[in-house]
């Protein structure tokens, strides 16, 4: 081969290796190594810092600069086309630059023409544009729902029995992932859901550990139909006592199977699952068989009961206790059934 001057720098092809008419150096000094796009546009998200290519999101990322690095990797080097004579093209880096969001990235890569190596760094402009990805942003807004499980509470609000709050917060906060939001109305909570089937899970936790009684509807149509799940939570606490058909129930503890409940009048224990107590229809007892009474003795095998504007001598044997040991002088919320007398709680 013929010596060449390499008509930039003046170097000889006995010192330096050549592309074409120039030296390597001059050669990528010149023309570079491989075209790229002089800037690109980098869609991301401000919360989760995923990116859109090609019209779909990402998932997530930890970091920014990892995201606008896959970003590259994923749609920049694929369009990298090597300058002639060039002939293969190897990436060796992708190094996003400093800043949040960073303002370049850094290409290196790798050319290779008839044995002789050349390198060059691209420099390629990041034009950011700052978003939120569908669903950072149906968390913020509330939008981008497909679900809504309405929470509704008898006889007491839902905030005002601790116990049951705690575990509706709790159940909620187990499915956070899903949950677009959280909106507290008059009658109770409406929780929002991505999904039907993270709907219908939260409405069969409600239902089987907190005894609620379900019921779906659907609004909308096609694609956009919208899932509501009624879910009615009977904000009973054991020691409650309630009419159901015309009798009283003493509330014991809630089962797997239902509500277990002391019938009042008939003695014996009940089981009524949460459909059917909504079913049938419930509310708070008040009738005129429950009152207040103070123990004043049970001695000699009988209790004497004394309240205002009565009193009664009962057999210990027909006394019920559903609460601690009744002393003398306590004051006992009390049901009188026709054979038995329940001590039902101890007032203040
Ligand atoms: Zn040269
Ligand atoms: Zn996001």
């Amino acid at each position: 081969m013929p010596e060449r001057i390499c008509p930039m720098c003046g170097r000889s092809s006995k010192e330096v290796p050549f592309i074409g008419n120039l030296c390597r150096d001059c050669f990528v000094k010149r023309y570079g190594v491989a075209q790229a796009p002089s800037q690109v546009e980098f869609t991301y998200c401000v919360s989760c810092y995923a990116h859109r290519a090609q019209g779909r999101w990402s998932a997530p990322y930890p970091d920014l600069r990892e995201s606008l690095r896959d970003y590259v990797m994923s749609q920049v080097v694929p369009r990298l086309r090597p300058v002639a004579p060039i002939q293969e093209l190897v990436v060796k880096e992708v190094e996003p630059g400093e800043g949040q969001p960073p303002r370049e990235v850094y290409v290196r890569v790798e050319g290779a023409y008839e044995g002789v190596r050349a390198e060059e760094v691209k420099v390629i402009k990041v034009v950011p544009r700052p978003s939120l990805c569908p669903v950072c942003a149906a968390r913020k807004s509330g939008e981008g729902y497909s679900a809504v499980v309405q929470l509704r509470s008898y006889p007491r609000p839902l905030g005002g029995d601790k116990e049951s709050a705690r575990l509706v917060r709790w159940l909620i906060e187990s499915m956070s992932d899903e949950v677009v939001k959280v909106e507290e109305v008059k009658e109770g909570l409406d929780v929002y859901l991505r999904d039907h089937g993270a709907a219908r899970a939260l409405a069969t936790r409600l239902r089987s550990e907190a005894g609620a009684k379900i019921v779906e509807t659907f609004k909308g149509g096609g694609r956009k139909v919208k899932l509501y799940v009624s879910a009615r939570l009977a904000t009973i606490r054991p020691g409650d006592v309630i009419e159901v058909e015309g009798r009283p129930l003493f509330y014991l503890t809630f089962t797997p199977q239902g509500f277990m409940f002391i019938d009042l009048d008939r003695g014996g224990r009940k089981v009524i699952p949460p459909e059917d107590l909504w079913d049938k229809g419930f509310k708070v007892y008040d009738g005129p068989n429950l009152r207040r009474a103070m123990v004043l003795s049970k001695e000699g095998g009988k209790y004497v009961l004394f309240w205002e504007g009565g009193s009664l001598e009962v057999p210990s044997s027909d006394v019920i206790l559903l609460t601690e040991e009744a002393s003398e002088g306590q004051e006992f919320l009390v049901y009188l059934s026709q054979r038995r007398v329940y001590l039902l709680r101890r007032e203040a």
